[in-house]
């Protein structure tokens, strides 16, 4: 029976609270705080017989964050909000003593710079207070991670070669619309890509190298595309057999296009302008101006498929082992008022929360989801709403 404080209440955090209430045998107490206290009244509202405490916080406000970590005192933060304030909030959590998750890799808010290397810089000074701090258990990274491990542990002797594909078979109708947060979605799909070949990063222009994938359960053919996602940087670096990394992610045509003409006409800069005497960041207006992610949910239908492809050897044979789950957009927004996108990051949010909390995942300093036993956590992970599924074969299949 533990005690939580979850920060964002944005679409991923509604669902992290919805299912938290769920798990009341692990969650004793939840308390959700945000930028915008009106938010987190809101979706405290939806949740029926469990009462859910609410917080304005300025998650950027290590001082702030301090004072609302030891009023609340929780076991554990779970960290909902924006890529940009990982470094603050677990800076309050080492100031507080208490452990931390999150679902994204920190990046700073003038540079599209997908790493860990701020994060893992917190490791000694973590585990020296004995603290815990899990990074980027949603679903990719995430899940992605613990079923590479999976392919690690159970199915491959020697993991070689991973494409981890990401498909939204769902679509919200809309001309122009991003599923989560406009503004780390565009900075993440504008990002030049990197893969991981031969011990090194392979640079290439972002989604300039298009495939089609085959995906199961009557999704059939989509065109993917390859760019940087970062959990082939933790990865490849706790897997070290690992010698070709790949990230592929689906957009319908219609998407692509619109990007295109934005990031032509310079809308998705996010470096300062000056407009009538006043600063501001191209994106940060196109995120103002795009439909809310959060009101995309009763408009959207379809599946998401995200997986991971893991070839390599088994008793000296070549072997290859798809893991992937699928999702429906309807299912998910009946069950928690949100689209499969949100979905499929906040239940594997508290599923990681729930093996930090039952001791079944514990260490001292920072960690990636591939360094655990990956069975306790899949084993929650389908009981909370997002099932494992596995094809095995010997042919190995090559998108490059
Ligand atoms: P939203 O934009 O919907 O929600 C973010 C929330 O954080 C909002 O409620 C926002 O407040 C709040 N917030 C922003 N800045 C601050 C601040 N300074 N202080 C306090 N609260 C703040 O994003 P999502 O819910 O879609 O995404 C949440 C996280 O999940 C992101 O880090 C995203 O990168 C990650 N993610 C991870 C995925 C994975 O598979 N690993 C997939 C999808 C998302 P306000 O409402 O006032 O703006």
């Amino acid at each position: 029976m533990s005690k939580v404080l979850i920060i964002g209440a944005g679409g991923v955090g509604r669902v992290v609270v919805h299912k938290c209430a769920q798990a009341k045998d692990v969650f004793s107490s939840i308390t959700l705080a945000s930028r915008t206290k009106s938010k987190c009244d809101a979706i405290a509202a939806e949740i029926k017989g469990y009462d859910i405490a609410t917080a304005q916080v300025d998650a950027g406000n290590v001082p702030e964050l301090a004072k609302l970590i030891r009023q609340v005192e929780p076991k554990l933060v779970i960290n909902v909000a924006l890529p940009y304030q990982d470094l603050t909030i677990m800076d309050a959590c080492l100031e507080t003593g208490v452990d931390y998750l999150d679902t994204a890799n920190y990046e700073p808010l003038d540079t599209a710079k997908f790493e860990y290397s701020w994060q893992w810089a917190y490791h000694d000074r973590l585990k020296e207070k004995g603290l815990m701090a899990l990074l980027g258990s949603g679903f990719d990274p995430g899940v992605t991670n613990v079923y590479t491990a999976l392919a690690a542990k159970d199915y491959l002797d020697e993991v070689q070669e991973i494409d981890i594909i990401d498909a939204n078979a769902g679509s919200h109708g809309q001309p122009f619309a991003t599923n989560f947060n406009p503004e780390i979605n565009i900075r993440e799909v504008t990002a030049e890509c990197r893969h991981w070949e031969d011990n090194r990063w392979v640079e290439s222009a972002a989604l300039a190298t298009k495939r089609s994938f085959d995906f199961p359960d009557g999704i059939g053919p989509m065109n993917i595309y390859r760019m940087y996602h970062e959990e082939m940087e933790s990865l490849v670096k706790h897997i070290p057999t690992i010698r070709k990394a790949q990230f592929w992610m689906t957009f319908s045509d219609n998407y692509l296009k619109h990007l295109e003409v934005l990031q032509n006409v310079g809308m998705t800069r996010i470096d300062e302008v000056d407009y009538n005497g006043q600063k501001i960041v191209p994106l940060q207006f196109l995120k103002a101006v795009l439909p809310d992610p959060g009101s995309l949910g009763p408009l959207t239908k379809g599946r998401t498929c995200i997986g991971v492809v893991a070839k390599g050897l088994k008793n000296g044979e070549k072997k290859q082992v798809y893991i992937y789950n699928i999702c429906d957009h309807e299912a998910c927004y009946k069950e928690t008022n949100s689209q499969a996108i949100s979905y499929t990051t906040g239940v594997p949010a508290v599923t990681g929360a729930m093996m930090m909390l039952t001791d079944k995942w514990r260490g001292r300093g920072v960690f990636n989801m591939e360094q655990f036993d990956p069975a306790p956590f899949l084993e929650t992970l389908g009981l909370m709403g997002l099932p494992t599924q596995v094809i095995e074969s010997e042919e190995w299949l090559h998108l490059t």
